[in-house]
């Protein structure tokens, strides 16, 4: 079969992380991309596996090189993907999921547009916005997870409300007002997608 390119974008507190996590359950296949960024791990977080946390100088020099696939600033931290573990996924076969923001996202679908027919990047491509219900309810959401303070979380409201505003940049929207059928959703779009492939 040939390898899916999946890039999933949401505010954070959408509940993407969960329904991302039963997606790599699901899809063995899947391997997931783990993002560089310049951010502080929160607890429980681990260097590789969550991220590869990076000092500002050493995300600047990867920059700089070329390295990224895309990058950008989220809520004053820079996030990217190395351009390189996706190919060598993607070679090997194995479908590939992105967790990235609306700019980062937005980068991907440039780049993968000046690609030439046949390359697996643009074969296996598609992309998916996951909305919460409303704001009030990623407010509650982001609140209820205790792990950032508030004017942190009063960021990434704003950036919330103004990445919903480009959901319809994204080829399929889900709206997660209940886990278990947005998961579905998710899950009928990505089978449609492999069986076009
Ligand atoms: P968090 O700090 O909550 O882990 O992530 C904040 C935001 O950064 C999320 O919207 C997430 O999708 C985005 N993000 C994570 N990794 C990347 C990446 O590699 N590139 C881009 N552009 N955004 C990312």
């Amino acid at each position: 079969m040939k390898p899916l390119f999946i890039v999933i974008s949401a505010p954070s507190g959408a509940g993407k992380t969960t329904i991302c996590d039963m997606l790599l359950q699901s899809y063995p296949e899947l391997s997931y991309s783990v993002s560089c960024t310049t951010r502080q791990p929160r607890l429980h977080e681990e260097d590789g596996i969550d991220y590869h946390f990076h000092p500002k100088e050493s995300f600047e020099r990867m920059i700089k090189e070329n390295s990224f696939l895309e990058y950008a600033e989220v809520h004053d931290n820079f996030y990217g993907t190395l351009k390189e573990p996706v190919y060598d996924v993607l070679t090997h076969h194995q479908s590939m999921l992105l967790d990235i923001d609306v700019e980062g996202a937005e980068q991907v679908r440039e780049h993968i547009k000046n690609l030439p027919d046949g390359d697996l990047l643009k074969e296996g491509f598609v992309d998916i916005f996951i909305s919460p219900p409303d704001l009030e309810e990623l407010k509650d959401r982001l609140m209820g997870r205790a792990t950032d303070t508030m004017d942190v979380i009063e960021k990434r409201l704003k950036n919330a409300e103004a990445e919903m505003q480009r959901s319809g940049e994204y080829m399929y929207q889900i709206v997660n007002d209940d886990l278990d059928t947005a998961f579905k959703k998710l899950c009928d779009i990505i089978n449609y997608k492999a069986d076009l492939l």
